[in-house]
Protein backbone atom coordinates (compact mmCIF):
# COMPACT_ATOMS: atom_id res chain seq x y z
CA UNK A 1 0.00 0.00 0.00
CA UNK A 2 1.45 3.42 -1.17
CA UNK A 3 -1.34 5.32 -0.70
CA UNK A 4 -3.05 5.90 2.49
CA UNK A 5 -6.95 6.55 2.24
CA UNK A 6 -8.12 9.84 4.42
CA UNK A 7 -10.60 11.77 4.40
CA UNK A 8 -10.40 15.44 3.93
CA UNK A 9 -12.45 17.75 5.61
CA UNK A 10 -14.07 20.34 2.70
CA UNK A 11 -15.24 23.05 5.14
CA UNK A 12 -11.84 23.67 6.55
CA UNK A 13 -11.17 25.76 3.40
CA UNK A 14 -10.99 25.86 -0.23
CA UNK A 15 -9.42 23.62 -2.72
CA UNK A 16 -7.83 25.03 -6.18
CA UNK A 17 -8.59 23.29 -9.20
CA UNK A 18 -6.86 23.76 -12.29
CA UNK A 19 -7.50 23.10 -15.40
CA UNK A 20 -9.90 22.56 -18.68
CA UNK A 21 -12.01 21.47 -20.84
CA UNK A 22 -13.66 17.63 -19.82
CA UNK A 23 -11.49 16.52 -16.98
CA UNK A 24 -11.99 19.95 -15.42
CA UNK A 25 -15.98 19.76 -15.40
CA UNK A 26 -15.37 16.23 -14.49
CA UNK A 27 -13.90 17.44 -11.62
CA UNK A 28 -15.87 19.89 -10.85
CA UNK A 29 -19.06 17.77 -10.62
CA UNK A 30 -17.29 15.71 -8.05
CA UNK A 31 -15.95 18.94 -5.56
CA UNK A 32 -19.59 20.14 -5.88
CA UNK A 33 -21.28 16.87 -5.25
CA UNK A 34 -19.11 16.76 -2.11
CA UNK A 35 -20.08 20.80 -0.88
CA UNK A 36 -16.30 21.70 -1.38
CA UNK A 37 -15.45 25.64 -2.34
CA UNK A 38 -13.73 25.77 -5.58
CA UNK A 39 -11.54 28.00 -6.68
CA UNK A 40 -10.80 27.46 -10.55
CA UNK A 41 -7.87 28.56 -12.41
CA UNK A 42 -9.09 27.76 -16.11
CA UNK A 43 -6.13 27.27 -18.01
CA UNK A 44 -8.28 28.27 -21.15
CA UNK A 45 -9.28 31.57 -19.68
CA UNK A 46 -13.11 30.03 -20.16
CA UNK A 47 -15.17 29.16 -16.49
CA UNK A 48 -17.62 27.69 -18.55
CA UNK A 49 -20.60 26.59 -15.68
CA UNK A 50 -23.00 26.41 -18.46
CA UNK A 51 -23.57 22.55 -17.48
CA UNK A 52 -24.22 23.32 -13.61
CA UNK A 53 -27.43 23.79 -11.70
CA UNK A 54 -27.56 27.97 -10.79
CA UNK A 55 -26.83 27.03 -6.85
CA UNK A 56 -23.62 24.84 -7.48
CA UNK A 57 -22.41 27.60 -9.85
CA UNK A 58 -22.26 29.94 -7.20
CA UNK A 59 -20.45 28.02 -5.39
CA UNK A 60 -17.18 28.34 -7.74
CA UNK A 61 -15.11 30.87 -6.90
CA UNK A 62 -13.67 32.21 -11.03
CA UNK A 63 -10.07 32.65 -10.34
CA UNK A 64 -8.31 34.96 -12.96
CA UNK A 65 -4.60 35.71 -13.14
CA UNK A 66 -1.49 33.22 -12.88
CA UNK A 67 -2.27 29.98 -10.29
CA UNK A 68 1.50 29.64 -10.55
CA UNK A 69 1.64 32.96 -8.60
CA UNK A 70 -1.71 33.33 -6.90
CA UNK A 71 -2.06 32.65 -2.90
CA UNK A 72 -2.56 29.72 -1.59
CA UNK A 73 -2.57 30.75 1.80
CA UNK A 74 -5.43 28.29 3.55
CA UNK A 75 -5.93 26.05 0.38
CA UNK A 76 -5.94 22.55 1.24
CA UNK A 77 -5.82 20.84 -1.62
CA UNK A 78 -5.07 21.49 -5.31
CA UNK A 79 -6.12 19.40 -8.14
CA UNK A 80 -4.85 19.53 -11.85
CA UNK A 81 -7.29 18.30 -14.55
CA UNK A 82 -6.71 18.76 -18.48
CA UNK A 83 -4.18 21.68 -17.25
CA UNK A 84 -1.10 20.43 -19.33
CA UNK A 85 2.20 21.79 -18.32
CA UNK A 86 0.68 23.94 -16.27
CA UNK A 87 -0.24 21.25 -14.36
CA UNK A 88 2.95 19.98 -14.16
CA UNK A 89 4.53 23.59 -12.75
CA UNK A 90 1.63 23.78 -10.37
CA UNK A 91 2.39 20.75 -8.72
CA UNK A 92 6.13 21.27 -7.96
CA UNK A 93 5.23 24.70 -6.47
CA UNK A 94 2.42 22.67 -4.13
CA UNK A 95 5.27 19.91 -3.18
CA UNK A 96 7.61 23.31 -2.13
CA UNK A 97 4.53 24.56 -0.23
CA UNK A 98 3.76 21.37 1.76
CA UNK A 99 -0.24 21.45 0.05
CA UNK A 100 -1.96 17.95 -1.39
CA UNK A 101 -2.27 17.82 -4.81
CA UNK A 102 -3.13 15.87 -7.48
CA UNK A 103 -2.26 15.77 -11.08
CA UNK A 104 -5.14 13.82 -12.99
CA UNK A 105 -3.61 10.42 -14.22
CA UNK A 106 0.00 11.33 -13.03
CA UNK A 107 0.94 9.61 -10.22
CA UNK A 108 4.71 11.00 -10.29
CA UNK A 109 2.94 14.51 -10.24
CA UNK A 110 0.79 13.67 -7.44
CA UNK A 111 1.40 13.59 -3.80
CA UNK A 112 -2.43 12.03 -3.59
CA UNK A 113 -4.30 10.27 -5.63
CA UNK A 114 -8.46 10.75 -5.59
CA UNK A 115 -9.94 7.52 -5.21
CA UNK A 116 -13.29 6.10 -6.71
CA UNK A 117 -16.34 6.54 -4.09
CA UNK A 118 -19.37 4.88 -2.88
CA UNK A 119 -21.36 7.88 -1.87
CA UNK A 120 -24.43 6.98 0.72
CA UNK A 121 -24.27 10.16 3.21
CA UNK A 122 -21.93 9.90 6.31
CA UNK A 123 -21.36 6.38 4.74
CA UNK A 124 -18.00 6.74 2.13
CA UNK A 125 -16.08 3.93 0.66
CA UNK A 126 -13.04 4.98 -1.12
CA UNK A 127 -11.27 2.49 -3.92
CA UNK A 128 -7.72 2.93 -4.84
CA UNK A 129 -5.03 1.02 -6.95
CA UNK A 130 -2.56 3.06 -6.24
CA UNK A 131 -3.31 4.86 -9.46
CA UNK A 132 -2.31 1.74 -11.58
CA UNK A 133 -6.24 1.07 -13.03
CA UNK A 134 -9.23 3.36 -12.78
CA UNK A 135 -11.32 0.86 -14.27
CA UNK A 136 -10.39 -2.32 -11.69
CA UNK A 137 -11.31 0.81 -8.98
CA UNK A 138 -14.46 1.44 -11.06
CA UNK A 139 -15.43 -2.17 -10.97
CA UNK A 140 -14.35 -2.74 -7.42
CA UNK A 141 -16.59 0.12 -6.41
CA UNK A 142 -19.91 -1.39 -8.38
CA UNK A 143 -19.72 -4.67 -6.28
CA UNK A 144 -18.99 -2.96 -3.41
CA UNK A 145 -22.44 -0.25 -4.09
CA UNK A 146 -24.31 -3.81 -4.47
CA UNK A 147 -22.90 -4.94 -1.66
CA UNK A 148 -23.88 -1.97 0.62
CA UNK A 149 -27.94 -1.31 1.34
CA UNK A 150 -28.82 2.30 0.02
CA UNK A 151 -29.88 3.13 3.19
CA UNK A 152 -26.89 2.82 5.19
CA UNK A 153 -25.96 6.47 5.04
CA UNK A 154 -29.27 7.12 6.85
CA UNK A 155 -28.09 4.28 9.58
CA UNK A 156 -24.89 6.04 10.45
CA UNK A 157 -26.40 9.67 11.01
CA UNK A 158 -29.52 7.95 12.82
CA UNK A 159 -26.68 6.44 15.34
CA UNK A 160 -24.12 9.90 15.04
CA UNK A 161 -27.46 11.83 16.32
CA UNK A 162 -28.07 9.38 19.25
CA UNK A 163 -24.17 8.86 20.01
CA UNK A 164 -23.92 12.12 22.66
CA UNK A 165 -27.08 10.83 24.78
CA UNK A 166 -26.24 7.05 24.89
CA UNK A 167 -22.54 7.97 25.43
CA UNK A 168 -24.39 9.95 28.59
CA UNK A 169 -26.57 6.84 29.44
CA UNK A 170 -23.92 3.84 28.96
CA UNK A 171 -20.63 5.22 29.93
CA UNK A 172 -18.92 2.05 29.71
CA UNK A 173 -17.40 1.53 26.55
CA UNK A 174 -17.52 -2.45 26.21
CA UNK A 175 -21.97 -2.07 27.09
CA UNK A 176 -21.98 0.58 24.65
CA UNK A 177 -20.26 -1.65 22.19
CA UNK A 178 -23.18 -3.74 22.21
CA UNK A 179 -25.82 -1.88 22.40
CA UNK A 180 -24.81 -0.58 19.13
CA UNK A 181 -24.53 -3.62 18.18
CA UNK A 182 -28.14 -5.04 19.06
CA UNK A 183 -29.28 -1.37 17.92
CA UNK A 184 -27.63 -2.12 14.24
CA UNK A 185 -28.04 -5.49 13.65
CA UNK A 186 -31.66 -5.61 15.04
CA UNK A 187 -34.81 -4.43 14.49
CA UNK A 188 -34.24 -0.66 14.70
CA UNK A 189 -31.80 -1.37 11.87
CA UNK A 190 -34.05 -3.06 9.98
CA UNK A 191 -36.62 -0.39 10.50
CA UNK A 192 -33.94 2.38 8.94
CA UNK A 193 -32.84 0.30 6.37
CA UNK A 194 -36.35 -0.06 5.45
CA UNK A 195 -37.06 3.52 5.58
CA UNK A 196 -38.76 3.85 8.31
CA UNK A 197 -36.78 6.36 10.36
CA UNK A 198 -39.73 7.64 12.69
CA UNK A 199 -40.69 3.74 13.99
CA UNK A 200 -36.76 3.19 14.47
CA UNK A 201 -36.95 6.52 16.81
CA UNK A 202 -40.05 5.30 18.61
CA UNK A 203 -38.26 1.94 19.02
CA UNK A 204 -34.94 3.20 20.56
CA UNK A 205 -36.92 6.01 22.80
CA UNK A 206 -39.17 2.86 24.12
CA UNK A 207 -35.76 1.28 25.91
CA UNK A 208 -35.57 2.88 29.18
CA UNK A 209 -32.82 0.26 30.47
CA UNK A 210 -30.10 0.16 27.92
CA UNK A 211 -27.74 -1.61 30.24
CA UNK A 212 -30.44 -4.68 29.87
CA UNK A 213 -31.15 -3.79 26.71
CA UNK A 214 -27.13 -4.21 25.78
CA UNK A 215 -26.53 -6.84 27.98
CA UNK A 216 -29.63 -8.63 26.70
CA UNK A 217 -29.45 -11.47 23.65
CA UNK A 218 -31.01 -8.78 21.45
CA UNK A 219 -34.67 -8.69 19.67
CA UNK A 220 -35.00 -11.55 16.38
CA UNK A 221 -37.03 -10.64 13.62
CA UNK A 222 -37.97 -12.50 10.31
CA UNK A 223 -37.58 -11.59 7.14
CA UNK A 224 -40.17 -12.79 4.72
CA UNK A 225 -38.16 -13.31 1.52
CA UNK A 226 -38.95 -13.92 -2.41
CA UNK A 227 -36.30 -16.45 -3.86
CA UNK A 228 -37.48 -16.36 -7.00
CA UNK A 229 -38.54 -19.21 -9.95
CA UNK A 230 -34.96 -21.01 -9.04
CA UNK A 231 -31.76 -19.28 -10.84
CA UNK A 232 -29.65 -17.96 -7.72
CA UNK A 233 -28.74 -14.82 -9.89
CA UNK A 234 -32.46 -13.92 -9.83
CA UNK A 235 -32.48 -13.05 -6.47
CA UNK A 236 -32.67 -9.15 -5.51
CA UNK A 237 -29.13 -7.95 -4.20
CA UNK A 238 -31.67 -7.53 -0.73
CA UNK A 239 -33.05 -10.53 -0.54
CA UNK A 240 -29.04 -12.21 -0.86
CA UNK A 241 -28.03 -9.73 2.00
CA UNK A 242 -31.04 -11.15 3.98
CA UNK A 243 -29.56 -14.61 3.73
CA UNK A 244 -25.97 -13.96 4.34
CA UNK A 245 -27.48 -12.27 7.31
CA UNK A 246 -29.69 -14.78 8.63
CA UNK A 247 -28.54 -17.04 11.86
CA UNK A 248 -32.02 -19.39 10.55
CA UNK A 249 -33.87 -19.98 7.72
CA UNK A 250 -37.06 -21.68 7.10
CA UNK A 251 -37.49 -22.55 3.36
CA UNK A 252 -40.13 -23.88 1.56
CA UNK A 253 -39.30 -26.92 -0.84
CA UNK A 254 -39.70 -25.29 -4.01
CA UNK A 255 -36.54 -22.92 -3.07
CA UNK A 256 -33.55 -24.52 -5.59
CA UNK A 257 -30.23 -25.96 -3.65
CA UNK A 258 -28.25 -23.35 -5.80
CA UNK A 259 -30.06 -20.72 -3.73
CA UNK A 260 -29.64 -22.31 -0.89
CA UNK A 261 -26.35 -22.29 -1.20
CA UNK A 262 -26.42 -18.41 -0.89
CA UNK A 263 -27.02 -18.92 2.89
CA UNK A 264 -24.41 -17.86 5.27
CA UNK A 265 -22.18 -20.80 6.10
CA UNK A 266 -23.38 -21.17 9.85
CA UNK A 267 -26.84 -20.52 9.54
CA UNK A 268 -29.69 -23.14 10.51
CA UNK A 269 -31.71 -24.86 7.62
CA UNK A 270 -34.93 -25.78 8.51
CA UNK A 271 -37.57 -27.49 6.01
CA UNK A 272 -41.09 -26.47 5.98
CA UNK A 273 -42.38 -27.03 2.85
CA UNK A 274 -45.33 -29.58 1.54
CA UNK A 275 -45.04 -31.37 -1.40
CA UNK A 276 -48.32 -31.81 -4.01
CA UNK A 277 -49.96 -35.00 -2.45
CA UNK A 278 -47.71 -34.86 1.02
CA UNK A 279 -48.87 -32.67 4.17
CA UNK A 280 -46.33 -30.53 5.13
CA UNK A 281 -45.61 -29.26 8.84
CA UNK A 282 -48.85 -27.04 8.58
CA UNK A 283 -49.37 -23.27 8.21
CA UNK A 284 -49.94 -23.39 12.24
CA UNK A 285 -46.75 -24.85 12.85
CA UNK A 286 -44.64 -22.45 10.55
CA UNK A 287 -45.96 -19.47 12.10
CA UNK A 288 -45.35 -21.14 15.90
CA UNK A 289 -41.51 -22.04 14.35
CA UNK A 290 -40.98 -18.30 13.08
CA UNK A 291 -42.59 -16.35 16.55
CA UNK A 292 -40.17 -18.59 18.68
CA UNK A 293 -36.98 -18.19 16.52
CA UNK A 294 -37.60 -14.27 16.74
CA UNK A 295 -38.46 -14.58 20.29
CA UNK A 296 -35.16 -15.95 20.65
CA UNK A 297 -33.34 -13.28 19.36
CA UNK A 298 -32.33 -14.88 16.27
CA UNK A 299 -32.79 -13.22 13.07
CA UNK A 300 -34.76 -15.37 11.08
CA UNK A 301 -35.10 -16.19 7.63
CA UNK A 302 -38.82 -17.18 5.87
CA UNK A 303 -37.58 -17.81 2.69
CA UNK A 304 -40.20 -18.87 0.23
CA UNK A 305 -40.56 -19.53 -3.71
CA UNK A 306 -41.25 -16.55 -6.01
CA UNK A 307 -42.43 -13.69 -4.23
CA UNK A 308 -44.50 -14.02 -0.95
CA UNK A 309 -47.05 -12.38 -1.70
CA UNK A 310 -48.33 -14.06 -4.85
CA UNK A 311 -49.82 -17.79 -3.85
CA UNK A 312 -47.44 -17.84 -1.05
CA UNK A 313 -49.35 -17.40 2.51
CA UNK A 314 -46.89 -14.37 3.18
CA UNK A 315 -49.93 -12.60 3.93
CA UNK A 316 -51.14 -14.74 6.81
CA UNK A 317 -47.56 -15.16 8.11
CA UNK A 318 -47.30 -11.54 8.23
CA UNK A 319 -50.55 -11.05 10.34
CA UNK A 320 -49.33 -13.79 12.74
CA UNK A 321 -45.92 -12.60 13.22
CA UNK A 322 -48.04 -8.62 13.72
CA UNK A 323 -50.14 -10.24 16.30
CA UNK A 324 -47.07 -12.15 18.37
CA UNK A 325 -45.85 -8.81 18.64
CA UNK A 326 -42.43 -10.01 16.34
CA UNK A 327 -40.89 -7.19 14.02
CA UNK A 328 -40.65 -8.36 10.67
CA UNK A 329 -40.27 -6.94 6.98
CA UNK A 330 -40.69 -8.32 3.15
CA UNK A 331 -38.62 -8.36 0.66
CA UNK A 332 -40.06 -9.42 -2.45
CA UNK A 333 -38.93 -12.11 -5.10
CA UNK A 334 -39.48 -12.59 -8.89
CA UNK A 335 -42.59 -14.63 -9.19
CA UNK A 336 -42.91 -17.48 -11.44
CA UNK A 337 -45.59 -16.34 -13.91
CA UNK A 338 -42.34 -13.34 -14.50
CA UNK A 339 -39.25 -15.28 -14.37
CA UNK A 340 -40.79 -17.99 -17.07
CA UNK A 341 -42.14 -15.48 -19.01
CA UNK A 342 -38.97 -13.59 -19.74
CA UNK A 343 -36.82 -16.78 -20.15
CA UNK A 344 -39.23 -17.67 -22.80
CA UNK A 345 -39.87 -14.52 -23.96
CA UNK A 346 -43.41 -14.52 -23.65
CA UNK A 347 -44.80 -10.24 -23.58
CA UNK A 348 -47.39 -10.24 -20.57
CA UNK A 349 -49.10 -7.59 -22.29
CA UNK A 350 -48.24 -5.83 -25.83
CA UNK A 351 -49.59 -2.81 -27.63
CA UNK A 352 -53.12 -3.56 -28.60
CA UNK A 353 -53.00 -7.18 -28.42
CA UNK A 354 -52.94 -8.05 -24.79
CA UNK A 355 -54.24 -5.09 -22.21
CA UNK A 356 -54.97 -7.29 -18.97
CA UNK A 357 -53.16 -10.06 -16.59
CA UNK A 358 -54.78 -12.34 -14.26
CA UNK A 359 -52.74 -14.22 -12.15
CA UNK A 360 -55.09 -17.25 -10.80
CA UNK A 361 -54.22 -20.36 -9.06
CA UNK A 362 -56.05 -23.48 -9.77
CA UNK A 363 -54.23 -26.67 -7.10
CA UNK A 364 -56.77 -28.68 -7.21
CA UNK A 365 -60.15 -29.31 -9.62
CA UNK A 366 -62.45 -28.55 -6.70
CA UNK A 367 -60.30 -25.03 -6.69
CA UNK A 368 -60.55 -24.59 -10.64
CA UNK A 369 -64.39 -25.21 -9.99
CA UNK A 370 -64.79 -22.85 -8.13
CA UNK A 371 -63.34 -20.18 -10.74
CA UNK A 372 -65.45 -17.67 -12.87
CA UNK A 373 -63.76 -18.56 -16.17
CA UNK A 374 -66.75 -16.15 -17.29
CA UNK A 375 -64.02 -13.39 -16.03
CA UNK A 376 -61.36 -14.71 -18.25
CA UNK A 377 -62.57 -14.89 -21.52
CA UNK A 378 -61.44 -11.13 -22.90
CA UNK A 379 -59.03 -12.17 -25.93
CA UNK A 380 -56.85 -8.84 -24.82
CA UNK A 381 -56.47 -10.86 -21.56
CA UNK A 382 -53.27 -12.72 -20.93
CA UNK A 383 -53.95 -15.65 -17.96
CA UNK A 384 -50.73 -16.83 -16.03
CA UNK A 385 -52.27 -20.09 -13.58
CA UNK A 386 -50.14 -20.87 -10.46
CA UNK A 387 -50.44 -25.03 -9.77
CA UNK A 388 -52.65 -26.16 -12.61
CA UNK A 389 -51.18 -29.25 -13.88
CA UNK A 390 -53.15 -31.45 -12.58
CA UNK A 391 -56.49 -29.37 -13.24
CA UNK A 392 -55.43 -28.57 -16.65
CA UNK A 393 -58.26 -30.57 -18.32
CA UNK A 394 -60.55 -28.59 -16.18
CA UNK A 395 -59.04 -25.20 -16.81
CA UNK A 396 -59.69 -26.27 -20.71
CA UNK A 397 -63.32 -27.03 -20.21
CA UNK A 398 -64.26 -23.73 -17.81
CA UNK A 399 -62.42 -21.61 -20.42
CA UNK A 400 -63.95 -22.88 -23.35
CA UNK A 401 -67.57 -23.28 -22.12
CA UNK A 402 -66.87 -19.88 -21.14
CA UNK A 403 -66.22 -19.19 -24.60
CA UNK A 404 -62.87 -18.39 -24.74
CA UNK A 405 -61.28 -19.49 -28.74
CA UNK A 406 -60.10 -23.06 -28.44
CA UNK A 407 -57.08 -21.62 -31.22
CA UNK A 408 -56.19 -19.71 -28.42
CA UNK A 409 -52.34 -20.20 -27.64
CA UNK A 410 -50.94 -22.00 -24.72
CA UNK A 411 -47.86 -22.18 -23.06
CA UNK A 412 -46.63 -24.95 -20.67
CA UNK A 413 -43.50 -23.31 -18.83
CA UNK A 414 -41.77 -26.28 -16.57
CA UNK A 415 -39.05 -25.63 -14.01
CA UNK A 416 -38.73 -21.94 -15.51
CA UNK A 417 -35.39 -20.39 -14.82
CA UNK A 418 -33.86 -23.87 -13.48
CA UNK A 419 -31.07 -25.96 -15.70
CA UNK A 420 -33.70 -28.42 -16.42
CA UNK A 421 -36.54 -25.61 -17.60
CA UNK A 422 -38.82 -26.97 -20.46
CA UNK A 423 -41.62 -25.29 -22.26
CA UNK A 424 -44.39 -26.36 -24.54
CA UNK A 425 -46.81 -24.39 -26.55
CA UNK A 426 -49.78 -25.08 -28.12
CA UNK A 427 -53.35 -24.49 -29.02
CA UNK A 428 -56.11 -24.07 -25.43
CA UNK A 429 -57.72 -27.29 -27.03
CA UNK A 430 -54.64 -29.38 -26.32
CA UNK A 431 -54.22 -28.18 -22.53
CA UNK A 432 -54.22 -31.73 -20.63
CA UNK A 433 -52.01 -33.53 -23.10
CA UNK A 434 -49.57 -30.27 -23.29
CA UNK A 435 -48.84 -30.12 -19.44
CA UNK A 436 -48.03 -33.52 -19.89
CA UNK A 437 -45.54 -33.60 -21.75
CA UNK A 438 -43.46 -31.43 -19.36
CA UNK A 439 -43.13 -34.46 -16.97
CA UNK A 440 -43.31 -32.77 -14.42
CA UNK A 441 -43.53 -29.38 -12.26
CA UNK A 442 -43.42 -26.64 -10.67
CA UNK A 443 -44.99 -25.26 -14.09
CA UNK A 444 -47.12 -22.31 -15.03
CA UNK A 445 -49.51 -22.03 -17.96
CA UNK A 446 -49.91 -18.93 -19.96
CA UNK A 447 -52.84 -18.62 -22.16
CA UNK A 448 -53.24 -16.07 -24.57
CA UNK A 449 -52.37 -14.36 -27.82
CA UNK A 450 -48.88 -13.52 -26.45
CA UNK A 451 -47.80 -16.96 -26.09
CA UNK A 452 -47.70 -16.89 -30.13
CA UNK A 453 -44.46 -14.31 -29.77
CA UNK A 454 -42.61 -16.87 -27.51
CA UNK A 455 -39.65 -18.13 -28.11
CA UNK A 456 -41.05 -22.08 -27.79
CA UNK A 457 -43.63 -21.01 -30.06
CA UNK A 458 -41.02 -19.09 -33.02
CA UNK A 459 -38.95 -22.88 -32.47
CA UNK A 460 -41.99 -24.78 -32.99
CA UNK A 461 -43.43 -22.62 -35.74
CA UNK A 462 -40.74 -21.06 -38.05
CA UNK A 463 -43.49 -21.06 -41.21
CA UNK A 464 -46.40 -20.08 -38.66
CA UNK A 465 -49.30 -17.83 -40.21
CA UNK A 466 -50.31 -16.23 -36.33
CA UNK A 467 -46.52 -15.10 -36.29
CA UNK A 468 -45.75 -13.68 -39.01
CA UNK A 469 -49.62 -11.96 -39.24
CA UNK A 470 -48.54 -10.55 -36.02
CA UNK A 471 -45.42 -9.14 -36.77
CA UNK A 472 -46.40 -7.66 -40.06
CA UNK A 473 -48.95 -6.07 -38.09
CA UNK A 474 -46.25 -4.31 -35.88
N1 LIG B 1 -44.96 -17.63 -4.47
C1 LIG B 1 -44.66 -18.39 -5.67
C2 LIG B 1 -45.78 -19.31 -6.07
C3 LIG B 1 -46.03 -20.41 -5.12
S1 LIG B 1 -47.31 -21.47 -5.66
C4 LIG B 1 -44.32 -17.40 -6.80
O1 LIG B 1 -44.53 -16.20 -6.66
O2 LIG B 1 -43.83 -17.87 -7.82
C5 LIG B 1 -46.41 -22.77 -6.43
C6 LIG B 1 -46.57 -22.71 -7.93
O3 LIG B 1 -45.68 -21.75 -8.47
C7 LIG B 1 -46.20 -23.97 -8.66
O4 LIG B 1 -47.25 -24.91 -8.61
C8 LIG B 1 -45.97 -23.47 -10.05
O5 LIG B 1 -47.18 -23.21 -10.70
C9 LIG B 1 -45.32 -22.14 -9.76
N2 LIG B 1 -43.85 -22.21 -9.84
C10 LIG B 1 -42.97 -22.01 -8.85
N3 LIG B 1 -41.70 -22.11 -9.31
C11 LIG B 1 -41.79 -22.36 -10.62
C12 LIG B 1 -40.84 -22.54 -11.66
N4 LIG B 1 -39.52 -22.49 -11.44
N5 LIG B 1 -41.29 -22.77 -12.92
C13 LIG B 1 -42.62 -22.81 -13.16
N6 LIG B 1 -43.54 -22.65 -12.22
C14 LIG B 1 -43.15 -22.42 -10.97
Amino acid sequence: MRFLPVFLDLQAGPIVLVGEGEPAQAKLRLLLAADARVRWFATDGNHDVSRLDAASAERIERAVGDPLSADLANVIAILCAGAGDTGHAMAARARVLGIPVNVMDETAHSTFIVPAIVDRGDVVVAVGTGGTSPVVARRVRERIEALLPARIGDLASFAGRWRDSIKARLPDLAMRRLFWERVIDGPIGADILAGRVQDAERKLISIHDPVAFAASGGEGFVTLVGAGPGDPDLLTVKALRALQDADVVFYDDLVSPEILDRVRRDAARVPVGRRVGKPGIGQDKIHRLLIEAAQSGKRAVRLKGGDPFIFGRGGEEIAALRAAGVAYSVIPGITAGLGAAAQSEVPLTYRQEALRITFLTAHKAEDAGNVDWSALTDKKMTVVVYMGMTAAPTIREGLLTAGRSPDTPVGVFARATRPDAKAVVGKLRDLPALAEQVERGPAILIIGDVVARSAPWRNANPDDLISDLLMAAE
